[in-house]
């Protein structure tokens, strides 16, 4: 029998998991998926080079997410978020067509 006394001292605990958990969600963003919906409509590859250039004309060789104005991670990350495909992270190396060369 679950007494309100053992329940107050459960509380703080599952309170204590869940930050942690989010915590740790924040910090490793899962790799955005080509296979997304949203991904896949925007053309998303990880490879700029492998950019669907026949539907995504206006992709020019040598852009890719590390150059592009959405990329929120720092200069030198292998992958870092992009507020297009939020709480998931993109690679650096990869290619959207939503992108904008950095100024
Ligand atoms: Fe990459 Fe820019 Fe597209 Fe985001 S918007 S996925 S950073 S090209």
């Amino acid at each position: 029998m679950t007494t309100r006394r053992t329940f107050i001292q459960i509380l703080p605990m599952a309170g204590a998991l869940a930050l942690t958990a989010r915590g740790a969600l924040a910090a490793d963003a899962a790799a955005l998926d080509p296979k997304d919906p949203q991904a896949a409509a925007l053309g998303y590859v990880a490879d700029a080079t492998k950019a669907d250039k026949a539907k995504f004309p206006k992709y020019a060789a040598g852009q890719n997410c590390a150059s592009c104005q959405l990329f929120q991670g720092k200069a030198g990350d292998a992958a870092g978020p992009c507020p297009i495909f939020a709480g998931k992270k993109v690679s650096a190396k990869g290619w959207c067509s939503a992108y904008a060369k950095k100024a």
